[in-house]
Parts: structure tokens; sequence; C-alpha cells
């Protein structure tokens, strides 16, 4: 969506969750930015940043990552169009971008770009000695390395920046003083939690919050936590919230009867789909011997990204 204008997949991707809630159920919906939870006042609370208090008697976090500037959409929806047009047009000026990371995004971006704009020289500047991490296996990995050189990307592997570049460049030098012509670097690593908000006591030294099997926090019965914030050994994943919310959403159920929460999540299998440009890409799901999925499986996901699927979940 950052590399290009031509698909306007803003137009349908971003909802708005007015229909979350069926006409005439018991649910609202509020909007309004968490600035700190008082989980210990007689009664508990969120405090709004507008100076709000929404009391509670169960909480769920689910607050999501903080990810790299470009990758960053605005809270605001009148402010996307103007992120989109300045990385859009950031990307469209650069003779040569450089992305640090050779993750997912990493080669998702690399792919994108070079579909849009295959005159443009892209390099991935990646830490380790293969694509992706060791969650995945060898076989998968090293599966992206000649289709993305096969697009023109070039792959600088075990090398890293010491500082992102900053201001006006045209080339840098890596930590192992390789110089790299570019005049764009974009991070595409390192989703970090978004819980500054939250008090020390809820979270690890990493930000992310540490929760029980059954998706309670250790330190607050009645504080729950999904998502991408929770400190679970899983890759981040949209995929993975699907299984943390019916554990979630029992849990809660159970609190606020007055039981014992029994609900546990024990986590699920990895599995992935990384597109290579529009024409297809490499997936994984980690059952059996670990089955590799080829271009075609990962057509059927990004021809439309599930973004219809998406929309009906929100009643749109
Ligand atoms: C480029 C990219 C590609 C990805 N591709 C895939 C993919 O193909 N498949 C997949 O499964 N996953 C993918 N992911 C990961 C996926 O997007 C995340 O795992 C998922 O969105 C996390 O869901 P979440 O509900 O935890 O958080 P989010 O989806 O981030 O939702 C968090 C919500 O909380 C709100 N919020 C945050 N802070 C506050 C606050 N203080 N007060 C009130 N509201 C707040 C935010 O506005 C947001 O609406 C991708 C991620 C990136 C960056």
């Amino acid at each position: 969506m950052i590399t290009s204008a031509e698909d306007e997949l803003e137009k349908t991707a971003f909802l708005p969750l007015d229909r979350l809630f069926a006409p005439g159920g018991i649910g609202t919906v509020k909007q309004g930015k968490v600035v700190a939870v008082e989980a210990d006042a007689p009664t508990k609370a969120v405090i709004l940043e507008d100076g709000g208090r929404l009391a509670y008697d169960a909480l769920v976090l689910a607050t999501g990552s903080v990810w790299p500037e470009q990758l960053q959409f605005p809270d605001d929806p009148l402010r996307v169009s103007d992120h989109l047009a300045h990385w859009r047009g950031k990307i469209a000026s650069a003779k040569s971008i450089t992305l640090v990371g050779g993750g997912p995004v990493g080669i998702e971006l690399a792919g994108e770009i070079t579909e849009f704009y295959p005159e443009k020289k892209v390099t991935i500047l990646h830490r380790g000695d293969m694509l992706l991490n060791s969650t995945y296996p060898d076989k998968f990995r090293k599966a992206f390395e000649p289709r993305l050189k096969a697009r023109g990307v070039e792959i600088i592997f075990g090398d890293c920046f010491d500082q992102m570049p900053e201001g006006m460049y045209t080339s840098v030098k890596t930590r192992k003083g390789k110089e790299i012509e570019t005049d764009l670097v974009l991070p595409t690593f390192g989703g970090k939690p978004n819980t500054s908000f939250l008090s020390p006591s809820l979270l690890t030294s990493g930000g992310h919050v540490k929760v029980r099997p059954t998706l309670q926090t250790t330190a607050y019965d009645d504080i729950f936590a999904a998502g991408d914030i929770i400190d679970w050994n899983e890759r981040k994943q949209a995929a993975k919230h699907l299984r943390h919310a019916p554990v979630v959403a029992q849990n809660v159920q159970a609190v606020l009867d007055g039981s014992e929460p029994s609900a546990v999540y024990k986590g699920t299998f990895e599995s992935i789909i990384i597109t290579i440009g529009k024409s297809g890409g490499i997936g994984y799901v980690d059952i059996l011997w670990g089955i590799v999925l080829g271009d075609w499986v990962v057509r059927l996901f990004s021809r439309d990204f599930m973004i219809p699927r998406a929309r009906s979940l929100y009643n749109y």
C-alpha cells in the first residue's frame, strides 16, 4: 500500500468500527486513546487522553505493535492519505532503496517496489546469514533468495547499520564498511509491543504483557491481553489472534459470572504467506513434515489480501 496508489487498497482496507456490534445489540464502541489503566482504584477504569474515564469490570488489552515510521499509520483517519502520499512520493523519487531487515516485511516490500518500479535498485541488508529467522526451516528461508535476485534485488547478509542514516545521502556505510549507493533507507524490522502506557508490573523487560495460559495478565485476574502484545513465544500475526479471541471471550465471561476461567491458550502452529510482487510468493505451514506453498496458493491470498472477508467480519 505504501509503494503505489495503483490498486487503491486504502479505499477498502481501512474500516471504521461503527458496525462492529449488531444494531440494537448490547455492545458500544467508544473511540479514544487510553493513556493509563487504574487497576487498583476502588472503581477500576481506563483513563483516556481527553481526560475521560471508562470504568470496567473486565479489561482486555490488545493495543498491537509500534512499527517503523512508514508502516505506522496515523491514528487519525484524516491523516492517512497524507501519510500514504508522503511515503509513496519518497519511494517514487528514490533511485536506489535499501531495506534494512530481511524478514517478511522486507521481502514483501522488495517485491512490491520491484513490481511497480523495476528500474529502481533495491538492496536488502540482513543481519543473519539467511532471509527470515530460525522460526522457519532452511528450505523455506532459502527459497526467497533466487526469487528476489531474479527481480534484481541485491541481498547483503551478515551486516547492518550502526545507525539509521538521516537527512539527504547518496551512499551509506555498513558496520563492516561496505558502501551502499542509496538515497532511501527504510527499516522493515522490529515491531515493538505498544504498551508504554501500561504499568511496568504488567510487562516483561521487552514490553510484552505477561500472561497466564488463560490470557489473564499475571498481575490481575480481571485484566486480559491478546494479540501482538502478549508475552508468548510465537510469531506475532493476525492469524494467531483468531485463536486468542475465543479464549479471552470465554474467560472474560467467567470473570463476569464470578467463576474460574477455564479456557486455555496452548499456542498454535506457525504458518505464513509472503508475497513477492503481484505474481506470487512462497508460503509455509508447520504441519506434518512442514509444507512449503507455491505461487498459486499465495495468489489466492494476494489477489484481494482477504480484504472482503475482513470487511464482512466488520459488517461492511
Ligand atoms: C507490513 C505488515 C504486514 C503484515 N502481514 C501480515 C499477514 O500477512 N498475516 C498476518 O497474520 N499478520 C500480518 N501482519 C501482522 C499483523 O498486522 C498484526 O499481527 C496484527 O495486526 C496485530 O493485531 P492486534 O489486534 O494485536 O493489534 P492491531 O491490529 O495493531 O490493533 C491494535 C489497535 O489498538 C489501537 N490502539 C493502540 N494503542 C491504543 C491506545 N493507547 N488506546 C486506544 N487504542 C489503542 C490501535 O489504534 C489499533 O486499532 C503484518 C504486519 C505488518 C506491519
